[in-house]
């Protein structure tokens, strides 16, 4: 497919979207109806399906007894680690086989015109972007992802939480379900804005950011601090009124979820005239200029009402730089006085 119909190509190779990212169709006067449906149907399908499938698996197929889940043991607990490993490793790792190794699609519609590979770090350990993402996701996050499932089952089997049933409650929980990466972004977006503070952003958040041209493999390639205040967000169902297959739901959208910000293409190329979008521009853009766009990609315009909202445009490059000639000019005045 040629992505030059779509976007534009610079002098480096990077490729970049000619529409610029929007919110939710909700958050713009007169609604556009049209738009609202498209919308709706990309906020459903595949990503958060997919979610919602893998949770349902689980749930099922996955999980052991409520009575096993009532005591605390390493059996279950690593056997919970054992799938969501297996499981990330097969669905970051078949894109990273297919976009990254293989290449089938070359750079069309990637953001970055190199490939990680090809660009050897002292930052990275073994100074290797992939083989360093790839420990951390394995060693530190997913372990953390899996630490907190674990706590979070062992609540519910143990009823120390409020847990509503589907048969007496099916519309507060469905619409708990549909609001579910709602709560992800704006959880998100708190966490991920105090990380980016000067002593936590050295300490902590510095590890995910060395990854300036992400891949897959950086999704979760976290400090284990961030590793785990990420995940936490299904922590959130131990307070609220909520149903396990929900709270399951939430941390799939953050594990699993965690992919569409560092796909690094605009889209996949499945077949010769189907693409999948990926969701990824608006993260990506925080990953080259760090200090924008700390939400996600835009269900709540939490970085337009903070004023770090970079919509791939002039105008947004524009107002990115004047925010920080501001932050510049208040640090020398500061120095002065
Ligand atoms: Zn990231
Ligand atoms: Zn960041």
């Amino acid at each position: 497919m040629d992505d030059l119909k779509f976007g534009t190509r610079n002098k480096r190779g990077d490729w970049a979207p000619t529409a610029v990212l929007e919110f939710a169709p909700f958050w713009y006067w007169p609604l556009n109806l049209t738009k609202l449906a498209k919308w709706l149907v990309g906020y459903v399908w595949p990503w958060n399906a997919f979610h919602m499938a893998t949770a349902l698996l689980y749930w099922n197929y996955v999980l052991p007894s409520q009575e096993t889940m009532k005591t605390l043991s390493w059996g279950w607990a690593l056997w919970l680690y054992a799938v969501n490993a297996a499981a990330i490793f097969v669905m970051y790792g078949s894109i990273e086989l297919f976009y990254y190794v293989k290449r089938k699609q070359g750079t069309r519609f990637k953001y970055n015109g190199k490939f990680p590979s090809e660009q050897p770090s002292d930052v990275f350990w073994f100074k290797s972007q992939n083989l360093d993402n790839f420990l951390r996701s394995f060693f530190l996050s997913i372990p953390l992802w899996t630490l907190i499932e674990v706590f979070m089952l062992w609540r519910f089997a143990n009823g120390l939480s409020l847990q509503l049933t589907w048969a007496e409650h099916p519309y507060y929980l469905a619409l708990l379900t549909l609001i579910a990466p709602v709560i992800h972004e704006v959880h998100f977006f708190c966490i991920h804005r105090l990380i980016h503070t000067p002593f936590l952003y050295k300490w902590v958040h510095s590890v995910h950011h060395n990854s300036v041209n992400p891949s897959p493999w950086s999704s979760l390639s976290m400090h284990p601090v961030e590793g785990f205040a990420y995940h936490a967000v299904a922590l959130w169902h131990l307070v609220i009124p909520s149903n396990p297959i929900v709270a399951l739901f939430q941390l799939h959208v953050a594990g699993f979820g965690a992919l569409n910000g560092h796909i690094g293409f605009d889209k996949l190329e499945l077949t010769e005239d189907n693409t999948l979008d990926s969701h990824a521009y608006a993260h990506y853009l925080h990953h080259k200029y760090f200090e924008v766009n700390y939400g996600g990609d835009g269900v709540v315009p939490l970085d337009k009402w903070f004023g770090y909202w970079h919509d791939g445009s002039k105008e947004g490059e524009a107002r990115m730089e004047a925010r920080y000639a501001r932050k510049v000019a208040r640090a020398n005045a500061k120095q002065n006085s």
